[in-house]
């Protein structure tokens, strides 16, 4: 793992909410890397100081309210998410229409009749593995 995924995941394994494999990762990653060690021992020393000091009492009703607070923002978020995914979908839509013409006329191209060296009418794209010969030649006698 890189030092990006280690300081993403430092508090996580400080409050011991990493999960096992992702726990031997990091620390794999914190023996190896001077910075990532530093940073974790600072962090460390921060959630130490944090412990002495006294736990103020949370009343049940703050708790909640930010909890609500906090799902409704969560939900927000995804919302804002799924709508950006829809409009970049749109937005891709639009543009395979914008181009569906050209698409279109490129086809008629593809399945024009074309005349081969030898007089034998193929199809363009039809069969593969033909060579065309020659450009497309009048056809005669039609
Ligand atoms: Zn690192």
């Amino acid at each position: 793992m890189n030092c990006e995924w280690t300081r993403d995941n430092l508090v996580l394994y400080i409050y011991e909410e990493l999960a096992d494999d992702a726990k031997f990762e990091f620390e794999r990653h914190v023996q190896h890397c001077l910075a990532c060690r530093q940073e974790l021992e600072s962090a460390r020393g921060f959630k130490e100081q944090m412990s002495a000091l006294p736990v103020q009492e949370i009343s049940p009703n703050f708790l909640t309210s930010n909890r609500m607070e906090l799902q409704e923002a969560l939900e927000h978020a995804q919302q804002a998410r799924r709508a950006q995914r829809a409009a970049l979908a749109r937005e891709r839509a639009d543009d395979v229409v914008e181009r569906a013409p050209a698409v279109r006329r490129r086809a008629d191209i593809a399945v024009e009749p074309v005349h081969h060296e030898r007089g034998a009418v193929v199809e363009r794209g039809g069969v593969a593995g033909v060579r065309e010969i020659d450009s497309p030649a009048p056809v005669a006698g039609e």
